[in-house]
C-alpha cells in the first residue's frame, strides 16, 4: 500500500499532521498556528480534501457573516491492525485514521516460541481482516511484545513475561499477512497517545509488570541497549521484596498490579470491585499503593521533568483516584507546587495494540 502522501510539501505535510492531531480546526486557525499564509493553507487543504484525506465535518459558530468550514481528517481514509501479545493472549485492534478503535477482539493463545505459535497468530490476523469491508484499506500490522527489541534485527533480545532471550521475529513477522513492525509494549503504548500533546514525556505503563516508556522530542527514546523506561527495575526499597527478576526492592514488586493482588486467583478487576466496598483490608493495600507509586513518579519527575502519563491497567482505574494520589505525590515532591504533569492515558484498554498499530497510520 503506498504511503499516505507522497511527494508532500513541507507545508502539506505540516497542516496534515495538525489535521491529524486536532479533532477539529478550521484555515483559519491552520493560517494562523502554523505561521502560513491564507492562500497556501486554501491551496493545500483544497488539494487534502480532493484527495480525500481530509473533510469539511461542519460549521463553526460565527458573530456574523459567512459561517467557517470546519475541516478534520477522513477517517476512514486508512486503517491499520494492532497485536498486542501477552503470555496467555492476543489483543487485536482494528484502528482508523482518526485514531478510533473500530473492530477489536482478545484471542486466548498461550505463547510458545515455535512455527505453530507464528502460524496460529498469522490465523488469527487474517480471520481478523477476513470480512472487513475496509480490508484493502488496512496499511499493516503492527505487534507490541512485552520484552526488550532489538529493531535492527527484529529480534527479542529479552522478554521475562514470555520467558525468552535472543528470539527472532522475523518468521513470525513474515508469515503476517501485512507488512509488519514489532514495539515493546510500553513503547508501544506511548505511541497510542497524541504526539502534539506530548513532545517530551514519560509513559508509565502499570500491568501485570511494570513497563515504561519515554518520548523525547517527538520521539520514543530506546536508550544505549535498548533499555530505555524500564522503570519496573529501578530499586525503591532496598532490600526489599524479590522481584520477578531476581532483585529485591524493585519498583515492580510494588507498582505493578499484581502488588494489589491477594493470590494468583485474584484480578484486578476484583480488587476494585472490593474497594469500591469499602473492603478494609483493600482500601489498606490500595493506600499501600499508591503511596508506594506516587515515590516512584516524583522520581521520575525529578529525573525528566516531563509530563508524566499513566497508563496500563491499573491507569486505567486512576482518573478516578487523582486526588488521594495528587495529595501523595505532594508529599514527596517538594519541587512543583502543582499536579499539571499527572496525565491519565488516552486509552483505558489496548493502549499497546492500539499504539503499534498506529505506527502505520503516522508514516507518510
Ligand atoms: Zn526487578
Amino acid at each position: 500500500m503506498k504511503k499516505i502522501l507522497e511527494k508532500k510539501s513541507m507545508a502539506k505535510s505540516r497542516i496534515l499532521e495538525y489535521i491529524l492531531t486536532h479533532e477539529i480546526t478550521s484555515k483559519a486557525e491552520l493560517s494562523k498556528e502554523l505561521n502560513l499564509s491564507m492562500p497556501t493553507v486554501l491551496s493545500n487543504t483544497n488539494e487534502l480534501i480532493e484527495k480525500g484525506l481530509v473533510v469539511e465535518v461542519g460549521e463553526y459558530e460565527s458573530t456574523g457573516g459567512r459561517k467557517a468550514k470546519s475541516l478534520g481528517v477522513n477517517k476512514s481514509y486508512c486503517y491499520a491492525m494492532g497485536m498486542d501479545i501477552t503470555a496467555n493472549h492476543v489483543g487485536i485492534v482494528l484502528v482508523n485514521l482518526g485514531g478510533e478503535v473500530e473492530k477489536r477482539e482478545r484471542i486466548r493463545l498461550h505463547f510458545a516460541p515455535d512455527m505453530s505459535y507464528c502460524s496460529q497468530l498469522a490465523k488469527i490476523a487474517q480471520d481478523f481482516l477476513e470480512g472487513l469491508p475496509m480490508k484493502e484499506k488496512v496499511l499493516g500490522i503492527g505487534v507490541s511484545v512485552p520484552g526488550i527489541i532489538s529493531k535492527q534485527e527484529n529480534t527479542l533480545l529479552k522478554s521475562h513475561a514470555l520467558g525468552l532471550e535472543n528470539y527472532s521475529l522475523n518468521m513470525m513477522g513474515k508469515l503476517l499477512p501485512l507488512p509488519f513492525y514489532f514495539e515493546n509494549d510500553a513503547n508501544a503504548a506511548m505511541l497510542a497517545e497524541n504526539p502534539e500533546k506530548y513532545t517530551d514525556a514519560v509513559y508509565l505503563s502499570l500491568n501485570n509488570t511494570l513497563g515504561g516508556a519515554i518520548c523525547m522530542g517527538g520521539q520514543l527514546f530506546h536508550g544505549q541497549s535498548q533499555k530505555a523506561g524500564e522503570f519496573g527495575h529501578m530499586v525503591l526499597y532496598p532490600g526489599g521484596k524479590t522481584c520477578y527478576c531476581g532483585k529485591q526492592g524493585c519498583a515492580d514488586a510494588y507498582c505493578a498490579a499484581g502488588a494489589l493482588l491477594k493470590d494468583e486467583e485474584d484480578t484486578l478487576e476484583a480488587f476494585m470491585e472490593r474497594l469500591k466496598g469499602q473492603d478494609a483490608q483493600t482500601i489498606e493495600r490500595w493506600e499501600k499503593y499508591l503511596d508506594d507509586l506516587a515515590i516512584l513518579i516524583t522520581n521520575l519527575r525529578m529525573v525528566y521533568d516531563t509530563d508524566i502519563i499513566l497508563g496500563g491497567d491499573v491507569g486505567g482505574y486512576l482518573p478516578d483516584h487523582m486526588i488521594e494520589l495528587g495529595e501523595k505525590v505532594l508529599r514527596y515532591n517538594r519541587f512543583d507546587l502543582d499536579l499539571n504533569y499527572l496525565k491519565n492515558c488516552a486509552y483505558r484498554k489496548e493502549a499497546s495494540a492500539v499504539g503499534v498499530a498506529k505506527y502505520f497510520l503516522r508514516q507518510g
